[in-house]
């Protein structure tokens, strides 16, 4: 197909797109030129919704007249504000609403199920992660590990294979610093791609947690690996996790807003995932939690508590002791941050007004277009490591650049593309269906194909 070719059809697709209006409900970012940028970034940091300015404006106004008495009196009372966003949480991840809460950021998040998620003990002890995991992630996992492993003080709590590690016996101090060499801890189970593939296959996922059954604790993979762009098969994870004996649960950073989830359905034990990505809430923005149903009154497990999660009905007779409460919003420390937590709400309401179906719907179309106006300008230099199989992906293309060529990166930016480089040689590419068309793929392949040719 031509160019000319993809260009008559990007018109007709974006012209039949039941959702194509959507993207008057965001804030397209501009070139110094005044013409929008191509904005290939929404696995990054979501646009603004045009909305969210007055939902903080509401907060701030109620805030300027109310003072103290917002928490019972404003339009939007402050005391149950994070109970306005869980409905809609829950459809865009397939969750029941006392399955899900949203609290804190991410990888705090990732710490607190983890204390209550990863129990290990002399057998059963290990954590299963990517081998390129998000580096918050890894260094999350690896110091739950630590923690755990020195908490033993001197009588380790599971054993320490690891040859890197110094002597813990030797360390009288009952502060004593943390060991070196974690990395190669035998508690941590990484998932390689097979040599000369860059994405993991199912099988050999679930052969891993065959193999290490009896001694997994945990297994915690990225729901879509950042990197590559791969969509895991969340709900044969969960049940070879689950035959095996271990905890399952997954960080969503990248599939919240992005992939249709069914965490309740699949039976995963619990997730966590950052809304400032695909879930537009702006940055920083406010984080979410999923735990499964079946553990809504799991309270013998450990957990790190705080008011925000004790009894609705009591927390303010002040008591010494923690009830928690049922369900996801029993793990909550702290009164919520408002004007975060409006930002976030004017976009689930789109979400929830668009629906996770039809936007995976138009998603598989939006980057299958994009991947055929790649394979149109079909130029070695460049290849997509992300699986073709429009079922183990989202939105996102990543795409090796050969040579490891940044100053083709710098070139498309330069002429009005925002889209992000991972070292060592990656382009990351998100045409959301929320508010890309079919007509910035095709922007950002003449552009691509134009700094290619330039470069002859
Ligand atoms: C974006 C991202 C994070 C970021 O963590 P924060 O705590 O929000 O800073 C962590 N993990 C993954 C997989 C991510 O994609």
């Amino acid at each position: 197909m031509s160019m000319q070719e993809l260009n008559a059809m990007a018109v007709s697709l974006d012209d039949e797109d039941p959702l194509r209006d959507y993207r008057d409900r965001f804030h397209m970012p501009k070139q110094e030129n005044g013409e929008d940028v191509v904005y290939m970034t929404g696995n990054s940091l979501g646009l603004q919704p045009k909305s969210a300015a007055a939902y903080i404006e509401q907060e701030l106004e109620d805030w300027k007249n109310l003072g103290v008495e917002g928490h019972f009196h404003a339009k939007n009372p402050w005391m149950p504000y994070h109970e306005f966003l869980t409905e809609q949480m829950a459809a865009v991840i397939g969750a029941k609403p006392i399955e899900t809460v949203v609290m804190n950021s991410l990888t705090v998040n990732l710490h607190l199920l983890m204390v209550t998620f990863y129990r290990p003990d002399k057998t059963r002890y290990k954590i299963m992660i990517e081998k390129d995991a998000f580096p918050s992630d890894r260094y999350a996992v690896v110091s739950q590990i630590s923690f755990h492993r020195n908490k033993g003080r001197g009588d380790t709590v599971f054993p320490d294979l690891s040859t890197q590690t110094s002597d813990l016996s030797t360390q009288t101090s009952a502060l004593r610093p943390q060991t070196s060499g974690l990395s190669s801890s035998a508690a941590l189970v990484e998932l390689s791609p097979r040599d000369g593939e860059t994405c993991l296959r199912t099988e050999d996922i679930l052969l891993e947690i065959e193999k290490h059954g009896d001694s997994l604790a945990l297994i915690m993979l990225g729901g879509v690996n950042y990197y590559t762009g791969q969509l895991f098969d969340m709900k044969a994870i969960t049940e070879a996790g689950h035959k095996a004996g271990a905890v399952v649960g997954f960080d969503l950073a990248h599939a919240a807003g992005n992939v249709e989830l069914s965490l309740h359905d699949w039976n995963v034990d619990f997730a966590a995932w950052c809304s400032y990505k695909y879930l537009n809430s702006g940055p920083g923005g406010v984080a979410g939690i999923f735990v499964h149903e079946d553990h809504s009154e799991s309270f013998d497990l450990p957990r790190f508590a705080g008011w925000w999660g004790h009894e609705k009905e009591t927390r303010f007779l002040m008591g010494p002791d923690f009830v928690p409460m049922k369900g996801a919003e029993g793990w909550q420390l702290s009164n919520p941050p408002i004007f975060q937590m409006a930002a976030l709400r004017a976009s689930l309401e789109i979400f929830y007004e668009a629906g996770m179906k039809a936007l995976a719907d138009k998603s598989a179309k939006l980057t299958g277009f994009l991947e055929q106006v790649l394979e149109e300008i079909n130029d070695d230099r460049i290849s997509i490591i992300t699986p073709g199989d429009p079922g183990q992906r989202g939105c996102q293309l990543s795409i090796r650049v050969k040579d490891s060529d940044r100053s083709l990166f710098e070139a498309i930016t330069e002429k009005g593309v925002i889209a992000d480089w991972r070292e060592p040689d990656v382009i990351r590419l998100a045409p959301v269906p929320l508010y890309n068309s079919f007509h910035d793929c095709l922007q950002f392949g003449r552009i691509l194909s134009d700094c290619l040719q330039q470069r002859d």
